[in-house]
């Protein structure tokens, strides 16, 4: 899939400035509201970006860390709760696709004169796939029960649960014959 780098002309608060940057490893350290970089609104926290630029004659590769965080809701028992997202990615940034070997990383293709990087889609992008495939409260939610609804991890509710409940039913049936 083809993507653009550079969005022309505007820059964003997550734009970094790659003109004139001198061969050598270069950190930044950037912020901007979930907001800023087109997250929904369960993201609450600012985030915390540091990019690490790694330049070398012919290429500029780029090491992205993202903190934030959120109000998510518990995909067991649907209660509302706090947590923090961590995720991260590389991109290598090349002014000739062909001079890339294949290893993996994900590539752009810049023009030479280009003077800088947004990082606001690929921030965002990789903050949603950095969230767990499941969003539980805790590994260890007791989710709602199917039969009344209640919460769980608020104390057992007056249902038969367990599987052995109904294997007792089917042989009280067999038995009742
Ligand atoms: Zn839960
Ligand atoms: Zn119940």
């Amino acid at each position: 899939m083809e993507r653009e780098g550079i969005q022309g002309g505007t820059v964003s608060v997550l734009s970094i400035n790659i003109s004139k940057l001198s061969e050598g490893t270069h950190h930044h350290s950037l912020k901007a509201t979930p907001e800023e970089v087109g997250l929904d609104s369960r993201f609450t926290k600012e985030l915390q970006i540091e990019a690490t630029l790694q330049k070398t004659s012919r290429q500029l590769y780029m090491r992205v860390e993202i903190k934030t965080g959120g109000v998510f809701t518990c995909d067991r028992c649907l209660e509302e709760f706090e947590q923090d997202i961590s995720s991260g990615y590389g991109v290598m940034f090349v002014s000739d696709q062909d001079a890339v070997e294949g290893d993996g990383e994900e590539v752009q293709v810049i023009s030479t004169d280009s003077t800088h990087v947004d990082l606001a889609e690929d921030v965002r992008q990789f903050v949603i796939l950095g969230l767990p495939q499941k969003m539980l409260c805790r590994e260890e939610c007791a989710g709602l029960c199917p039969t009344c609804g209640s919460n769980l991890n608020l104390g057992k509710c007056d249902c038969r649960h367990d599987e052995t409940d109904a294997r007792w039913s089917e042989l009280q049936k067999i038995l009742k014959n």
